[in-house]
C-alpha cells in the first residue's frame, strides 16, 4: 500500500503539473496508455481523439465500469504547491488529475487480482467532463454498450481524507442553460411613442422567470433558477432595439427538467408577447441529472464501511456531473471522496489531498472486484 501510495503521488504531481482543458487532453491521454501499457493492460480502441478505454479481467464474465474524468479548467492556479501547474492560465481546480491518479492505482490493483475476477473491468479515463462533451461521446462509440453497472467518483473539499459522501436517488442537478434574445424597435430616448423599448420588457421578463421555479415547481423539489447575465443598450438616450438575458435552470428529475424548460418556454414568450417585442428562447439542454441507483448505491456504501471509512450521507449539489449520462439506462453510483476541508471546487486554491490516493484506488478496485463476484453469483 505504501508503495503504491508513492507510485501514485509521483503521477498525481505531474499531472498536475500538466493540467490541459477538455477535447485538448493529448498529453494525460499518452500518460495514461503508457502507464497501462507498462502494466500490460489492454487498451481498447475508440475513435474519440482523447481519453482512454481499457479492460482487466475475465471477458466472458458481467462488465462493469470505473470512470474517471481527465480535463482541467481556465484557472490561473494560486495554491503555491510545489507542484503547482507549469501552464499559465490552466489548472485541475476539479480535482481530475485526482480522478485519473486513483483509477490508475486501480488498475494496477485489479490486474494483480486479474486471476480472481468474476468478469471483467472496463476503464474510463473521460476527457471533456467540464465542456459537457466526454460521457455522450464516449458512450456513442458504442464500445460502453456491454457495460452491465457505472461507476465514479469525484473529490470532495468538504469532507476530510478517509471518508466517502454516499447517498441514493437524485445527487446532482441538470445544469441548463437558456439564453432569451429580445428584440423590439430602436430610437430616441425622448420618444417612447414611436419605439419598442425591449428594456422595461427584459426587466419584466426576469422578474417572470423567477416564478417558474417558486410557483410551478413543487417546494419539495430541489431546483433553481438563476438569471446571471442582462445587457441592453449602450448610451443615455438611445433606445436600443436588444435586449438579452442569460442564465441557468437546474433540476433534480427528467419530470421536472420537462417541465421547467416549457414553462420557461411559455413565460418568456408570453411577457415578449404582451409589450409588443419578439423573443428569441434559446434553451441548452447539458447532462441530466445525476440519479444514484438505490441497490448499487447500497453496495458501494457497504464496501466503503468494511474498507475503514467514514461513510456520510451526502449532501444533494446543484452542480451538474456528466457521468449522469452513463445512468440514463444503466444503473450505478457516482461517490464523493474526501480529499481535505479547504476552498472549493473550481476555486483557484483547490487542493486534493493526495494522501488519499491509495486509499481511493483500493476503494475502487475492491468495489469492482466484490460487485463482479455478486453479479457472477446471480447469474449461475
Ligand atoms: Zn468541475
Ligand atoms: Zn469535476
Amino acid at each position: 500500500m505504501e508503495r503504491l501510495q508513492e507510485t501514485l503521488e509521483a503521477i498525481f504531481m505531474d499531472l498536475h503539473r500538466h493540467p490541459e482543458l477538455g477535447k485538448e487532453e493529448v498529453r494525460t491521454t499518452a500518460r495514461v496508455k503508457e502507464l497501462l501499457g507498462e502494466r500490460n493492460i489492454a487498451i481498447v480502441e475508440h475513435d474519440v481523439p482523447t481519453g482512454v478505454l481499457a479492460n482487466i479481467g475475465d471477458p466472458s464474465g458481467p462488465v462493469i465500469a470505473l470512470r474517471a474524468d481527465m480535463d482541467a479548467l481556465p484557472v490561473t492556479e494560486e495554491t503555491g504547491l510545489p507542484y503547482a501547474s507549469e501552464i499559465p492560465g490552466k489548472m485541475h481546480a476539479c480535482g481530475h488529475d485526482f480522478h485519473t491518479t486513483a483509477l490508475l492505482g486501480a488498475a494496477m490493483l485489479l490486474k494483480e487480482r486479474e486471476d480472481t475476477l468474476a468478469g471483467q473491468v472496463r476503464l474510463i479515463f473521460q476527457p471533456g467532463e467540464e465542456i459537457n462533451y466526454g460521457a455522450q461521446a464516449l458512450l456513442d462509440t458504442g464500445k460502453l454498450s456491454d457495460v452491465r453497472e457505472f461507476y465514479g467518483l469525484h473529490t470532495d473539499p468538504n469532507l476530510d481524507v478517509g471518508t466517502l459522501g454516499i447517498r441514493p436517488g437524485p445527487i446532482m442537478a441538470s445544469p441548463d442553460r437558456f439564453k432569451v434574445r429580445i428584440t423590439g424597435k430602436g430610437g430616441h430616448g425622448a420618444e417612447p411613442q414611436s419605439c419598442i423599448d425591449p428594456v422595461p420588457c427584459m426587466a419584466s421578463m426576469i422578474l417572470a422567470l423567477q416564478q417558474v421555479v417558486a410557483r410551478r415547481i413543487s417546494p419539495i423539489s430541489a431546483c433553481v433558477l438563476s438569471i446571471t447575465r442582462a445587457v441592453s443598450g449602450n448610451t443615455w438616450n438611445v433606445t436600443p432595439e436588444h435586449a438579452e438575458i442569460e442564465g441557468t435552470l437546474r433540476t433534480m428529475t427528467d419530470t421536472e427538467r420537462d417541465l421547467g424548460e416549457r414553462v420557461l418556454r411559455e413565460t418568456a414568450a408570453s411577457v415578449a408577447k404582451a409589450y409588443d417585442c419578439n423573443a428569441e428562447i434559446t434553451y441548452l439542454r447539458q447532462s441530466r441529472p445525476l440519479v444514484n441507483s438505490p441497490e448499487q448505491t447500497a453496495f458501494a456504501d457497504r464496501v466503503g464501511r468494511e474498507l475503514g471509512f467514514t461513510v456520510i450521507a451526502q449532501e444533494m449539489s446543484m452542480i451538474g456531473e456528466d457521468f449522469a449520462m452513463y445512468l440514463k439506462d444503466k444503473p450505478g453510483c457516482f461517490v464523493r471522496v474526501g480529499t481535505g476541508k479547504g476552498p472549493i471546487l473550481h476555486h483557484p486554491q483547490f487542493v486534493a489531498d493526495r494522501r488519499a490516493l491509495a486509499r481511493t484506488s483500493e476503494y475502487l478496485a475492491t468495489l469492482a472486484q466484490r460487485r463482479l463476484a455478486y453479479l457472477r453469483t446471480l447469474e449461475e
